[in-house]
């Protein structure tokens, strides 16, 4: 049960926690931020309203930890990154209890996040051990005019404090993405979970402390991002930002000073289906990747353009499998749950009404209880519809019909997102051209987008986002090169 049994010190009456030097404390603030089962409606979860004095605390403790874990070895890092996630799996079924009742993640979902958010923190210890185990030994007579005077030997060294971000829709799996590089590389980590999420992710905290982390190395402080994001944000103290979500990713961009920024942000990814495809896979892709998690994920597949030669046949089974999804309550494991919030509940509705008023086809009647809503497949959408570009986060898919490989094209890349694509043909060829053609990060052939495995490269053009995550990029991104270049009297050459 959350906050019972190994969890007990993190709650303090109904209220859980924030973790700071190495302890779990009690907001001076004296506010609760509620959060909101989406299945009930109700309050499930209370969480501290950190203060600005708190933050501040935590940004002190954060950078003088950081300088003596800078000089812990490399080996010892690792050591305990691999206790936590042995820990984090240990103990996956409170946790994923937590998300269930957040987040209403459908159960099994819930416990595969936890678990895979376990492996992801021992790769990210075995590829740090072997990436920053070395550097580059360069000499100085490879470039034009100089003699072998110079040897430069380079490495990668931490930023310092870094501040992670993570959304609702993976706090567990989202917040280790960005722990384990932060950790494994030397830094330290300010973590500021999403409201909805929070108290799995003080449950996955202290999976870490439970395995030992130095005091002060990782915090995590909670409030809404509205109140404490712009100050967290701003700070003079943080080195680096690991950012995931949606547009308010763009807003940190703009703000944030001179360090480096690690943002995944919203997508719009297209799945293009040709007159050749296998279309009982693409079928079968398509529902899997719009409607795993009630198409709450930034890589759902959020909009289809099929060859109009083979729409009717690809609709009919497309919506053979959305009549056999479940509908209900994330307890019951149920394929669509209730979305996150009722004002997201409300956006999807207004991008529903609209194309309704515009005329779409509707194959399955809108229904909506609360924030469940059923899966709905609308089509022929077209572009002057709100759904044909915009981020539903929700249940909802479009279909577009095309009459050209190049017409799906065209509206991949006018969309202002670009995460990922996907691509369903039988002609390796085609698939090749048409995913350089594809303006995404990503496209995946003959799949649904995912961001999976999480040692891939996963990154976003345009406002999708900055920099590129997967356990490598990431350990890359929150280290810089230091170089240290030994100036010798004379040429030397070492001789074989
Ligand atoms: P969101 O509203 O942008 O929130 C993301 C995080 O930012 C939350 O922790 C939120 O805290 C915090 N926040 C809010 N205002 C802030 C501020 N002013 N300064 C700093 N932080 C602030 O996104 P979401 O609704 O949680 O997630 C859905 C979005 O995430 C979608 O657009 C989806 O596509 C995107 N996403 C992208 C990826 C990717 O890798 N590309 C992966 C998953 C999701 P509060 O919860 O307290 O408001």
């Amino acid at each position: 049960m959350a906050g019972q049994g190994a969890f007990s010190e993190i709650i303090d009456g109904d209220v859980f926690k924030y973790y700071a030097d190495g302890e779990w404390k009690t907001s001076s603030s004296g506010k609760a931020v509620a959060i909101i089962n989406p299945t009930t409606r109700k309050t499930h979860y209370k969480v501290q309203a950190c203060t600005r004095e708190e933050v501040n605390k935590v940004m002190e403790t954060s950078k003088t930890a950081q300088k003596a874990w800078a000089k812990t070895p490399l080996w010892k890092r690792a050591e305990l990154l691999h206790k936590a996630a042995a820990i984090l799996k240990e103990h996956k079924n409170p946790i994923a209890e937590c998300l269930v009742k957040e987040i209403a993640k459908p159960a099994k979902d819930a416990v595969t996040e936890v678990v895979r958010s376990g492996d992801l923190i021992s790769y990210c210890a075995e590829e740090g051990v072997r990436l920053l185990g070395e550097g580059k030994f360069l000499v100085s007579d490879s470039f034009p005019g100089n003699e072998r005077t110079k040897y430069c030997l380079s490495s990668k060294i931490p930023l310092g404090v870094v501040l992670a971000i993570p959304p609702f829709n993976y706090p567990v799996n989202l917040a280790v993405s960005k722990l384990g590089p932060a950790l494994i590389a030397g830094n330290s980590v300010v973590l500021k979970p999403p409201t909805q999420g929070a108290v799995s992710a003080l449950h996955m905290v202290h999976c870490f402390h439970l395995a030992g982390f130095p005091k002060g190395l990782i915090s995590c402080v909670t409030g809404k991002g509205s109140e404490i994001g712009d100050f967290l944000t701003m700070h003079p103290a943080v080195n680096c930002i690991s950012f995931t979500g949606g547009d308010t990713g763009i807003a940190i961009s703009k703000k944030a000073g001179m360090i480096p920024l690690q943002m995944e942000l919203g997508g719009k990814d297209a799945c293009i289906v040709l007159e050749d495809a296998d279309l009982d896979l693409a079928a079968a892709n398509v529902v899997k990747g719009g409607f795993s998690y009630s198409g709450q994920r930034c890589t759902a597949v959020k909009v289809v353009l099929v060859m109009e030669s083979v729409a009717d046949a690809l609709v009919e089974k497309i919506n053979a499998k959305v009549a056999k999804l479940t509908v209900g309550p994330p307890e019951e494991d149920c394929d669509i749950t209730p979305v996150v919030s009722e004002s997201s509940a409300n956006f999807i509705e207004g991008l529903v009404m609209d194309a309704k008023q515009k005329e779409a086809k509707f194959w399955q009647e809108y229904k909506r209880e609360g924030n469940l809503i059923w899966p709905l497949l609308l089509d022929h959408v077209r572009p002057d519809m709100r759904i044909a570009w915009e981020e539903p986060f929700g249940p909802v898919l479009p279909v577009i019909r095309i009459s050209s490989v190049e017409e799906g094209i065209h509206h991949c890349n006018a969309s202002n997102f670009g995460l990922q694509g996907c691509v369903f043909t039988r002609d390796i060829n085609k698939a090749i051209l048409i995913s350089d053609a594809m303006e995404t990060g990503t496209v995946q052939i003959n799949s649904a987008p995912a961001r999976g495995p999480d040692h891939f490269p996963f990154q976003g053009l345009r406002d999708s986002g900055i920099g590129s995550q997967g356990i490598t990029n990431s350990i890359n991104m929150m280290t810089k090169i230091k170089s240290t270049v030994i100036n010798l009297p004379a040429p030397t050459y070492s001789m074989g």
